[in-house]
This record gives C-alpha cells, sequence and structure tokens, in this order.
C-alpha cells in the first residue's frame, strides 16, 4: 500500500557507524542516539540495540521510552527521556527512564518521590540554557543554578548524573567552541563545589558534530546526542553532509491518481487556499500535472525532495500534492514518484498512520 515510508536498514548501520567514528572515536564523546524522529519504531531500536557503538536510546515521549525501555536495558544500554517531563508522566518516568532530563526544582522534588516508591535512584540530567531560550536553567542566573544543585544534592533518590545544552533548536544558535566551553566551566564549577563528579556534560544534538573534525569541541563535553545526523547525514549547524553517511536512507513512495495536461494558472477569483495562504502561480502555458495521493496530512512538502530532478513541487493540499511532470512525460497513472525527506518531511511521514512505515 502507498504512501510507504521506506527505511533502509543498512544505510541506517553506514550513518551510524560514520556519526559513531566521528563522535566516538575521534570526539571520545559517548553516543545517544535520538529515536523521535520514527517514533521509536521497534525495528529502529532492533538496529539500535544490535549495535555496539550506541550508549543511550533517546526520546522526547514517554510512550516511545517505554515501548522501548525493556528491549534497551537487557542490551545493556540506558534509556532516556529527552523533553524535561511534565508532572502527570513522573511515575512513568521512574519506571522505564534510567536518565531523565529535567530543569524545573519542583519537578526534581516530585520526581524524588516516585523514585522512592520504586525504591530506586534516579539519575537526571540538569539542562541548562546557553542563550538557544528553549529548556534550562538560563546560565546567567547563577542563584538559581546554584539552588536547583542544591535541592538535588538533598534529594535521597536523585542523582545528578550531569548537564547538558540544548542549541540550535528554538534560538537557532549554533554550538561554537566559546559557549560549549561555558557549560563545561559550569560542570568544573558544580564538581568544585559540591564535591561531586559529573558522568556526562553532553554538548548538544546534530548541530554539535561539526565541531568535532574541526578540532573546535571543548575538552570536557563528552556526550551528543543525535537524531537528524543519523538518520539523515545532516550537520544541522551549516546545512553540510557528515563525512561517511548517505542522505537516502529514508524515502517515501506515493502514488499518481491523476494524470492530466491543464493551464498553470487557475482560472477565476483569486482567494487563499485551503490553508488560509494566497498562493502564487507562474505561467509556464500548459503543463502535464500529476496528482499523487499524499498530502499536508502526511508529510510537510516544504521537505520533501523529488529523486527524479525533472519533477517539481507545484504545491499541495491535506491529500494531494500536485507535480509538474511536463519533463518527465513518460510518468503513468499508478506509477510511484519517490522523494527524499527533510527533517520535517521525516517527522510527519513517520507520525502519520496513513504512511506505511516498511524497513528493508
Ligand atoms: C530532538 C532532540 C535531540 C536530537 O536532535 P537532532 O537535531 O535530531 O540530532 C537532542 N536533544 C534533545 C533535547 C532533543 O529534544
Amino acid at each position: 500500500m502507498y504512501p510507504k515510508l521506506l527505511i533502509k536498514e543498512d544505510k541506517l548501520r553506514q550513518n551510524l557507524k560514520a556519526v559513531a567514528k566521528i563522535v566516538k572515536e575521534q570526539g571520545g564523546c559517548s553516543l545517544m542516539i535520538v529515536t523521535k524522529a520514527l517514533c521509536a519504531d521497534p525495528k529502529l531500536i532492533d538496529i539500535l540495540v544490535s549495535s555496539s557503538e550506541v550508549d543511550f536510546v533517546a526520546d522526547s515521549r514517554i510512550k516511545n521510552v517505554a515501548s522501548f525501555s525493556s528491549k534497551v536495558r537487557m542490551a545493556g544500554k540506558k534509556t532516556v527521556l529527552l523533553r524535561i517531563p511534565m508532572m502527570c508522566e513522573l511515575a512513568m518516568v521512574a519506571k522505564h527512564v534510567d536518565l531523565c532530563f529535567i530543569s524545573e526544582i519542583e519537578t526534581i522534588k516530585a520526581l524524588d518521590q516516585e523514585a522512592k516508591k520504586l525504591g530506586k535512584v534516579q539519575d537526571v540530567l540538569l539542562m541548562v540554557d546557553l542563550g538557544d531560550l528553549r529548556e534550562g536553567v538560563f546560565f546567567k542566573n547563577e542563584g538559581e543554578l546554584q539552588e536547583t544543585i542544591k535541592t538535588i544534592a538533598e534529594m535521597e533518590n536523585i542523582n545528578l548524573y550531569g548537564i547538558g545544552v540544548n542549541l540550535t533548536c528554538y534560538g537557532a544558535i549554533i554550538p561554537k567552541n566559546d559557549n560549549l566551553s561555558q557549560l563545561v566551566e559550569i560542570a568544573e564549577k558544580i564538581e568544585r563545589e559540591y564535591n561531586v563528579t559529573l558522568s556526562m556534560v553532553s554538548g548538544g544534538n546534530s548541530s554539535s558534530v561539526y565541531l568535532i573534525p574541526k578540532g573546535e569541541m571543548p575538552e570536557g563535553i563528552n556526550n551528543l546526542r543525535l537524531g537528524e545526523s543519523f538518520l539523515l547525514g545532516n550537520d544541522t549547524a551549516y546545512e553540510t553532509k557528515i563525512d561517511g553517511t548517505c542522505d537516502d536512507g529514508l524515502i517515501l513512495q506515493a502514488q499518481i491518481v491523476e494524470l492530466k495536461e491543464k493551464p498553470s494558472l487557475p482560472i477565476g477569483e483569486v482567494g487563499v487556499d485551503a490553508f488560509g495562504q494566497k498562493p502564487y502561480y507562474e505561467d509556464r502555458g500548459i503543463m502535464k500535472r500529476a496528482i499523487i495521493a499524499v498530502g499536508k496530512q502526511d508529510v510537510d512538502i516544504d521537505s520533501m525532495i523529488p529523486l527524479d530532478e525533472r519533477i517539481e513541487i507545484m504545491g499541495g493540499s491535506s491529500d494531494h500534492i500536485i507535480l509538474d511532470v511536463t519533463r518527465a512525460s513518460e510518468y503513468k497513472l499508478g506509477d510511484i514518484v519517490e522523494f527524499k525527506l527533510g527533517y520535517g518531511g521525516m517527522l510527519k511521514a513517520a507520525t502519520s498512520p496513513y504512511v506505511e512505515k516498511v524497513f528493508e
């Protein structure tokens, strides 16, 4: 059945090796692989647990972590919850999560209670915001940082496993030697003042990888968390390709349901489209237009690239995408058109229940 998201296991294994070579061998960091973009598909988890390179398997959704926790633990690896937890999910966190990212004192106290009920000590990673302005204690708020660390130190069932930062997500701030060095400094200060050892100083996501080959990753960063660079081979700081990776491990396939010659300009008064946008048209005369049965409910139209370079995406709505196939005239009704995906396209296709995920 179509639409189909083909996930090529050999290519993902190749990417895993390539990022591990940089992050672990060259960078001396532990490797945390992030599964959320493929909704922690069990077949993806199998690839990760069978790899000796993966140290942590992480997701932002507790449901996903719960689905893979026993498999990952059995393989001797640790489960991680990336999104700072909701109060309502703390019981599940204590049960399924080995390392929980955190930023709020109240949540830490409540998590301590849940861990106590299970008789366990819960490892947490305190997020520090270095300016991207998503989660974490703001790095200039010394007082809050101190108070949070002090609270954790007082909790019987919480252990401060480390600190971490997230960049290039909300504020699009690029990780550099200078901002990541501030994280290392904060870690060293915590170790000095509280006489503790932090096991992890996590220096970010796929946008931090590029620093390692350039020799600019600060000493002291000892973990990276990778989703997009592993799945699509992208260095997300400067939109280059990471050495040794491929970008076609995930392919979206959709079927042509209509194929007709029509003008390129709509006829009649122009209002707004189905999403409230004013469309823009270019007059290309009569075009050969193909409609494929996949739409904005399943993909991000701006985040998919036809493998056949003669095809151009004209636009789409909830259930249809319109392609200009004038230069690719051999296509027939019922043919399959293939696309490479960007992050948004991958995320939506993997999440849509209407797109069949097929590992091969
Ligand atoms: C999603 C996420 C990642 C992975 O990001 P990529 O850009 O896909 O590598 C890492 N850390 C956190 C906190 C995340 O939410």
